[in-house]
């Protein structure tokens, strides 16, 4: 009995999860081009921010939360633990490159000389590539 009235019934299409698929909702809009001329959205309110001596700056909402900043602590004259935060050591290659060209040894120089002429080398066959694929362009054109 049960399963008679469910198949005599139409077929309803259900809402699933999450966000509804393009066929649900019909025609595919093209995307909106934003207007690179557009004057710029002019909010009325902003919400106005608190400078801390410290040099911080908060809602003041989240004063409390600020109070409790190692930045702020610090600024007090609190003497605070070493964070224990940690972070993912840099990779030896990515040091060299972000450090100042003056603070590196001989050693670490040669390495990043090395680094850049293989970009360098390989900056160059990319643009030999391009080149030749537009001279095959033309060549097919005419
Ligand atoms: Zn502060």
């Amino acid at each position: 009995m049960c399963q008679n009235i469910v198949e005599n019934k139409e077929p309803v299409i259900k809402r699933g999860r999450g966000r509804p698929r393009k066929k649900e909702i019909g025609e595919v809009k093209p995307k909106k081009v934003k207007d690179p001329n557009a004057p710029k959205k002019v909010y009325k309110y902003v919400i106005p921010t608190v400078k801390c001596q410290c040099g911080g700056e908060y809602v003041k909402s989240n004063q409390k939360r600020h109070e409790a900043t190692r930045k702020h602590r610090k600024y007090l004259g609190e003497v605070l633990p070493p964070s224990t935060r940690k972070r993912s050591p840099i990779c030896e290659k990515t040091r060299i490159i972000r450090s100042k060209v003056a603070d590196l040894t001989e050693e670490d120089k040669e390495k990043r000389r090395e680094y850049f002429r293989e970009r360098n080398f390989y900056y160059r066959q990319r643009k030999k590539m391009e080149q030749n694929e537009d001279e095959d362009k033309e060549e097919e054109e005419f």
